[in-house]
């Protein structure tokens, strides 16, 4: 979310004002932090890292700093009360009015701030992005309204918001038309989409996955992240008969112990969760299940620890997330008793970890010898004779190949597995029957 923010800041900088980016922070106008306040580490990084551009400014006092994302929409004015060389403050909702902050700032010589939730405005006020790869973010709804226990987001996002559904699909065409072949589709919880159609009624994100699959150019969507309290029939059915629907369900499920998901007010208990993956396996069998799991809940106790690590056998969860449970202030968790002390919450995580690579392993070793359908996103970072592409169930494959493939869809054979990545050689360029 936070990379598909960061881009359209670029976006809406480089229509307004001609502004490049630059990674040289010495050669910049304007340095823009878009921060992240989903836990603790995440939001005392902005404050080091405004620590060391303020040099910058003092050396050149027409330089620009603003700080956006979460913490600003969070925070507020108490980052410019703690650093208070910042010029503009700017929420995940107000990114777009950025051109008129700065140039506030520079009328008024005084610090500018908007971190307020101007509902869809955002969306309409956006230019068209630079499309760079075959493959595109598009952000369908806004904000979450769920108000899991432990969870920020639905304080510094607001309420979940859904685009219109024709916003969308002139976004989705617009990328067909500049060579995008696939799409994911953004949002806190996607499948709350309730979009609204041209003559009033409100579609569902299993009607919005049809159109887009029903374009010619699309070859692949994606979603996430969606909600297991959410994965209605619809969607679920699309799975049997939708098959530019990737292979891949990125379905957070947090923990596999009841009374712990009970205390997240996550609305759905381990038994539902398994329900909904047997369903989804029934219609797409070799499907890839990815999750992501807190660890360290207040009160978690052995027993609802050992319930997670059971469910991750019973599931067989692919590649995963895992965080340690971090207080986050005004939540409800934030005040709840917590006497598990912090080592066997860290040896805990150490051992979901683990078993998460285990298994994560064990789908790249069983890859390798198959040829798998790659969107090819871009020159690798490693090696410039190299391209990096995703596979349909997510991993990213680095081959040899001519930099023209960027873009396209490409049959790679897997050759070996190496640390998170895969290796493999070209086999040919995928024909499509449109
Ligand atoms: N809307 C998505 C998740 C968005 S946040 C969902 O509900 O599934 C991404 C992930 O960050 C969450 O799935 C959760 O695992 C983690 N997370 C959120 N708040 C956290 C906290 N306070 N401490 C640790 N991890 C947290
Ligand atoms: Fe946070 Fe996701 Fe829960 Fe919303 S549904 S409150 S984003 S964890």
């Amino acid at each position: 979310m936070n990379e598909y923010d960061s881009d359209k800041i670029a976006d809406v900088l480089r229509a307004s004002e001609g502004i490049e980016l630059t990674d040289k922070a010495e050669d910049a106008d304007i340095i823009l932090f878009n921060t992240c306040s989903i836990r603790e580490k995440a939001e005392e990084k902005v404050f080091s890292d405004l620590g060391r551009v303020r040099p910058l400014k003092l050396a050149k006092p027409d330089l620009i700093i603003g700080v956006g994302g979460c913490v600003a929409s969070q925070e507020g004015a108490t980052i410019y009360r703690r650093a208070p060389y910042v010029d503009v403050i700017f929420g995940p909702q107000t990114l777009h009015r950025l051109p008129e902050l700065i140039a506030a700032r520079r009328a008024s010589g005084r610090m500018q701030m908007d971190i307020s939730f101007p509902e869809i405005e955002k969306f309409d006020s956006l230019p068209a992005p630079l499309v760079t790869s075959g493959s595109a973010y598009v952000s369908i709804m806004e904000g979450c309204s769920k108000f899991c226990t432990f969870c920020v987001v639905p304080f510094t996002r607001g309420n979940e918001l859904s685009r219109p559904l024709a916003d969308v699909m002139r976004d989705i065409r617009g990328l067909v038309a500049q060579g995008v072949r696939e799409v994911t589709l953004l949002g806190q919880n996607v499948n709350a989409y309730a979009g609204g159609d041209d003559d009033g009624e409100t579609v569902d994100l299993a009607y919005l996955i049809r159109m887009i699959a029903a374009l010619d150019g699309i070859q692949r969507v994606r979603y996430m992240t969606s909600h297991p309290r959410e994965m209605s029939q619809r969607l679920i059915g699309l799975y049997g008969d939708t098959p530019k629907l990737a292979n891949h369900l990125h379905l957070p499920v947090q923990s596999g112990s009841d009374r712990v998901l009970a205390a997240m007010q996550r609305g759905y208990t381990a038994l539902e969760y398994k329900s909904i993956i047997r369903k989804v396996r029934a219609l797409r069998p070799d499907i890839s299940i990815t999750s992501d799991f807190i660890v360290g809940f207040p009160g978690e106790t052995e027993s609802d620890f050992e319930a997670t690590m059971k469910l991750i056998e019973e599931v067989g969860f692919d590649a995963s997330f895992s965080f340690l449970y971090s207080p986050r202030p005004g939540t409800p968790a934030a005040e709840m008793v917590d006497e598990v002390s912090y080592e066997i919450k860290m040896e805990r995580l150490k051992r979901l970890k683990t078993r998460i690579d285990e298994l994560e392993n064990a789908v790249a070793e069983k890859m390798v010898g198959t040829t798998q359908r790659v969107v090819v996103e871009g020159i690798s970072k490693k090696d410039e004779k190299e391209l990096a592409g995703r596979t349909d169930n997510n991993r990213v494959v680095n081959f040899v190949g001519p930099a023209n493939l960027v873009g396209q869809f490409v049959e790679v054979s897997i050759t070996a597995v190496s640390m998170h990545t895969l290796r493999g050689a070209l086999a040919g360029k995928e024909m499509f029957a449109a």
